[in-house]
């Protein structure tokens, strides 16, 4: 039986050090010539998608689906240079955490805001990527809505993992709890991103952990054995529920 644990990126795992928000920016004043198009625009548990949303609306081409994708495509040109230039670093204890779910035999993917390109990218130049299943999760690329981005992880994870008996979210911030909700998988929250652990469990996380290290193999069991057994049917009708 296979059991799959899902994980939200930036704060959870590992941080750019601001380098995607440079990117975007950078895009922003090349194509719109506006400088600090992100002033003020809260980035944790946000998604790509909102987030160029927002820079339309200061340019003032809100709905411009052409300007969209023009602005996303110059992001995706110039975000690895940003990668590289400020680094992208695991957080503390996520490495230690990681090696004893891959080694208990957890099966692992990521649920992100990201683009798919940008989150395997941020991955792979924090070194994490063994870890981590080929291409299994859900990401910007499909929803700027974290609920439906988790809901086409879930269809993914039935889809691949057929016998797949249990699954649940890791994440650093009320967004995560939220999707995971609606989900209706359980969810394990860290205090490495914005957010305290009291805050959190009043948003609904099933457990806190200050550092990944310490989401053990058995405090993962415990979370597997409380979510229910998957099935298509189940998220196929969430996927239809969101719209
Ligand atoms: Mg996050």
């Amino acid at each position: 039986m296979t059991q799959v644990i899902l994980f939200d990126v930036d704060g959870t795992l590992l941080s750019s050090r601001g380098g995607g928000k440079k990117a975007m920016e950078q895009a922003a004043l090349e194509l719109f010539g506006i400088e600090n198009a992100l002033r003020g625009v809260k980035m944790h548990g946000n998604t790509d998608p909102l987030i160029f949303r927002e820079i339309l609306r200061r340019a003032g081409r809100v709905d411009d689906e052409d300007a969209l994708k023009t602005l996303t495509a110059s992001y995706l040109d110039v975000v690895s240079g940003y990668f590289k230039e400020y680094g992208v670093i695991p957080i503390g204890g996520v490495e230690q955490g990681l090696t004893s779910l891959k080694e208990a035999g957890f099966v692992m993917g990521l649920v992100t805001g990201n683009m798919e390109e940008t989150a395997w990218m941020k991955i792979t130049a924090a070194g994490l990527e063994r870890f981590f299943e080929p291409g299994l999760g859900g990401f910007g690329s499909t929803s700027g809505d974290r609920r439906h981005i988790l809901a086409s992880a879930l269809r993914e994870v039935t889809s691949r993992f057929p016998d797949v008996s249990g699954v649940f979210l890791v994440g650093d911030t009320p967004f995560d709890t939220a999707a995971a909700e609606s989900g209706g998988i359980p969810v394990c929250a860290v205090t490495t991103g914005p957010y305290g652990a009291a805050e959190l469990l009043s948003y609904g996380a099933d457990a806190v952990v200050p550092s990944l290290e310490l989401l053990t193999v058995e405090l993962a069991k415990s979370l597997i054995y409380v979510s229910k057994t998957p099935s298509d049917e189940s998220w196929e009708r969430l996927h239809e529920s969101l719209g």
